[in-house]
């Protein structure tokens, strides 16, 4: 099967945030205070999950990626994984995490059927990465990525957010990581949401920066909403995400589901669609008008209301 949006988009990825609990607190995307938690009982269960999965791939979704918070702090994402994998071995399961406790856990996600792991690194310096995160330590996350690639992952994203004044200052040095290793580094734009949806403008930056120092790249692709670039004699990739100074909504292929059950058709918008206590029929019914409600596009910079939501409960 086949599903297409309203506007001719093929739906055929689900993002789903199993926690929405962390062990970081990066400045852009949660309150230094961490979020209310939530009573367990309000949260999706693992079979309510794997139920959600299951009817979005009866819907044509063959890619789902994991995602939180933290997905490696949710107790029994292993079992998740598995159940996903039973569901069809097709499906294509990707992980997105902060990468700081992938290294114990990275052999058991590959032997449990984990195809992709994107991992996020905003900084290399100690000072800065611990000033993002409000307390981490880039060791912790390149121990992480080492491990998964001895672990057979031949095919890791290292997520990067541009943020002015901040990181901006190493975004050759990021670059760099492409030259010998054969991962792909992709820069995001910062996205006014959550936290920083009050931020101020001239703290969010643009790809064009980066544009600027690929002179030599070749284009080799545009993936989705990247565009993806090789330098000469480098093993790696560079990708640019650029949400707000390009609309990467016409190529727009997912929908997302939050740790508490609800669809969201669009990252920005405020429309939510409950999926708890619906089963069968009625649960596949649901997800497919969710995947009809999707808007055109996003409404950054609009005065419609966008989603009241912190990025660590929506996934990103
Ligand atoms: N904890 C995991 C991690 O950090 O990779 C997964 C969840 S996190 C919300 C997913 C991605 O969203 C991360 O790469 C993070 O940098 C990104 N993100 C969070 N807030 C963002 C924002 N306002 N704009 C753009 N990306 C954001
Ligand atoms: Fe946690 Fe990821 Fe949000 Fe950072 S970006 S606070 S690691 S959920």
């Amino acid at each position: 099967m086949i599903m297409q949006d309203s506007f001719g988009r093929t739906i055929q990825y689900l993002r789903l945030s199993v926690t929405d609990l962390c062990n970081y607190r990066c400045i852009y995307c949660m309150p230094q205070e961490g979020v209310c938690k939530k009573s367990h009982a309000d949260m999706l269960t693992i079979e309510e999950m794997t139920e959600i999965v299951r009817a979005a791939h009866a819907l044509g979704i063959n890619k789902v990626r994991l995602t939180g918070g933290e997905p490696l702090v949710r107790k029994g994402l292993l079992t998740l994984c598995r159940s996903i994998k039973m569901i069809d071995s097709t499906i294509e399961l990707g992980i997105t995490t902060n990468g700081s406790l992938l290294a114990p856990v990275a052999k058991e996600l590959k032997d449990t059927g984990v195809d992709r792991l994107n991992i996020s690194l905003d900084s290399l310096d100690p000072k800065t990465f611990n000033e993002i995160t409000r307390g981490g330590d880039p060791q912790d996350v390149l121990r992480g990525i080492e491990a998964a690639r001895h672990a057979g992952f031949d095919n890791i994203k290292i997520n990067t957010v541009l943020l002015k004044d901040i990181n901006d200052t190493e975004l050759y040095d990021l670059i760099h990581l492409t030259k010998d290793n054969a991962i792909h580094v992709r820069f995001i734009e910062l996205m006014p949401l959550g936290v920083a949806k009050n931020w101020e403008r001239d703290r969010f930056m643009t790809t064009a920066v980066i544009e600027s120092m690929l002179q030599n790249a070749e284009l080799l692709r545009i993936d989705g909403v990247a565009r993806v670039y090789r330098l000469p004699d480098h093993k790696g990739t560079i990708g640019l995400i650029c949400p707000m100074s390009h609309s990467f909504c016409p190529s727009c292929n997912k929908i997302r589901v939050t740790a508490d059950g609800k669809l969201k058709p669009c990252l920005h918008s405020d429309q939510e669609i409950d999926l708890r206590g619906l089963q069968g029929k009625e649960l596949i019914e649901a997800i497919k008008n969710g995947i009809l409600q999707k808007p055109q596009s996003h409404q950054f910079g609009s005065a419609i209301p966008s989603t009241p939501r912190y990025m660590n409960e929506i996934g990103g």
